[in-house]
């Protein structure tokens, strides 16, 4: 069998930057002042990690910072539930006719890793009609450290499909350097896509088994994918 675990954010869809002010906003209240990004990138990060750096990148002090995580990323949900619409998120080409196609594969089954909390994932993907595919997955709400993800993805799958599922039938989708990286960490084939912030390039830096330009050429990700 083959778990197919799919990244979100450059992979399936782009959300054009909605979770940022949603984010930036909810820090701002909970701290009492201005939050500013300070430069920091979501690319490949959990929703956890991405808080963190940015309340350090603004003098938070570390036990308020891990006092604050909880409450910023409830916080962040609400907001989030507003930010996120039909018009801020777009599917990326070629996401919905590769899910259309992958999904009665026999042996296969979909799931997500994402660093999105579960919530903000099916947002997201819903507002582009994409969370149909999907019925488990390991989210940021899970484990901040996307590396731990890959075994909470197979545990939910063993789950959801009653039957046992190993780290080494999963494959991990994703665009980023961090996808590539929590796959390898367990063993897991890994397929890199340059729809996001990184370009094939710097994705093949990081030797991911697969690389594609994006999810267009649905039989040739399908062969990537499922041989
Ligand atoms: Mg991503």
């Amino acid at each position: 069998m083959r778990l197919l675990l799919f990244d979100i954010d450059g992979t399936l869809l782009t959300s054009n930057g909605a979770a940022g002010p949603a984010i930036l906003r909810a820090l701002s209240d909970l701290v009492g002042r201005p939050i500013t990004l300070n430069g920091i990138s979501f690319s490949g990060k959990t929703d956890p990690l991405i808080v963190q750096e940015i309340l350090r990148a603004n003098d938070v002090p570390e036990d308020q910072v891990a006092a604050l995580l909880p409450h910023a990323l409830q916080a962040y949900a609400t907001l989030a539930s507003a930010a996120i619409t039909a018009d801020t998120v777009r599917a990326l080409p070629g996401a919905a006719a590769l899910l259309d196609v992958l999904a009665p594969q026999e042996n296969t089954h979909l799931g997500l890793l994402t660093g999105n909390l579960e919530r903000t994932a099916y947002l997201k993907l819903d507002a582009v009609g994409l969370g149909r595919y999907f019925t488990f997955g390991a989210f940021g709400s899970d484990d901040g450290d996307r590396n731990a993800l890959p075994p909470v993805a197979c545990r939910r799958a063993g789950a959801a499909l009653n039957r046992p599922v190993a780290l080494q039938d999963a494959v991990i989708i994703g665009d980023t350097p961090r996808d590539i990286a929590c796959g390898r960490a367990h063993g897991c084939r890994t397929v890199a896509v340059a729809t996001g912030a990184f370009d094939a390039d710097a994705l093949a830096a990081h030797a991911p088994d697969t690389l594609l330009p994006d999810l267009n050429d649905t039989r040739a990700v399908l062969t990537a994918l499922v041989g």
